[in-house]
């Protein structure tokens, strides 16, 4: 299935190899190191073989939006030395799946959810990685179709908590850049919100931040990790 050939394999090493130059040619651009720059592939909507294609490539970092996908994905994969992430709108009463299944949440955006992560990952006997997701877009659509993400001035009392939690590690913060605008701006408005974050927890270095689309942008604002999707495994099919 995924022997010599195979031209899933071939597929994706090409989008690898494509997107570690545009890693370069961005990191160039802004003088930064590509080594800074941590790619997590989000694999929504492909199946687990796509995950342990891209392990065999070098990726270490994957991500999902979904509980249920998620969970699944993991079993699938479980003998493979990656690192899960999830990315999506979190309810609380999957906080106990998700904590179980990864090891980083990136879109805390809200203080009952962080109490529910932090009672979890205790109860799982665990330390779980936390990004705070900051909503860009000032529209706060929470809920299911929501974005979600806490407005930044909510932003330095959750990662007070996040920081104060038993069992959480405050990895730093996370974001989607509104649709159709310059990504540019908004990544300058959350590089402020990250800066105080920094002031107060000097260890949240992560800053997740662009995609397929505006990875440039996310680096030339200073993204240390960048999520990817359609850019490493194609388009989605359309119903997500
Ligand atoms: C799907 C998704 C991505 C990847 O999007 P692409 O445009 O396909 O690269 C990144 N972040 C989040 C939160 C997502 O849901």
């Amino acid at each position: 299935m995924t022997g010599a050939g195979d031209p899933r394999d071939e597929e994706l090493a090409g989008n690898l190899a494509r997107v570690k130059e545009r890693i370069w040619a961005a990191c160039a651009a802004a003088g930064r190191k590509p080594e800074e720059v941590t790619v997590v592939a989000i694999t929504k909507t492909w199946p687990a073989s796509d995950v342990r294609r891209l392990a065999a490539l070098g990726v270490r970092e994957v991500g999902e939006n979904r509980e249920q996908e998620l969970r699944g994905k993991v079993a699938e994969c479980a003998d493979l030395d990656v690192r899960w992430h999830f990315v999506g709108q979190l309810q609380r009463n999957k906080a106990a799946s998700v904590v179980r299944a990864c090891d980083v949440v990136e879109s805390v955006d809200r203080a009952r959810l962080a109490t529910a992560l932090d009672r979890a990952a205790g109860a799982a006997g665990k330390r779980l990685g936390v990004c705070l997701q900051v909503d860009l877009d000032g529209s706060a659509e929470h809920g299911p179709g929501g974005r979600g993400g806490a407005l930044p001035g909510e932003i330095p009392a959750l990662a007070e908590l996040v920081a104060d939690a038993e069992h959480l590690d405050l990895l730093g913060v996370m974001a989607v850049a509104p649709l159709g605008v310059d990504p540019r701006e908004p990544f300058q408005r959350l590089a402020a919100v990250h800066d105080r974050v920094l002031a107060e927890v000097p260890t949240a270095t992560m800053r997740s931040a662009g995609m397929s689309g505006d990875l440039e942008a996310a680096i030339a604002s200073g993204a240390t990790h960048i999520r990817l999707g359609s850019a490493l495994l194609g388009h989605r099919r359309t119903f997500k």
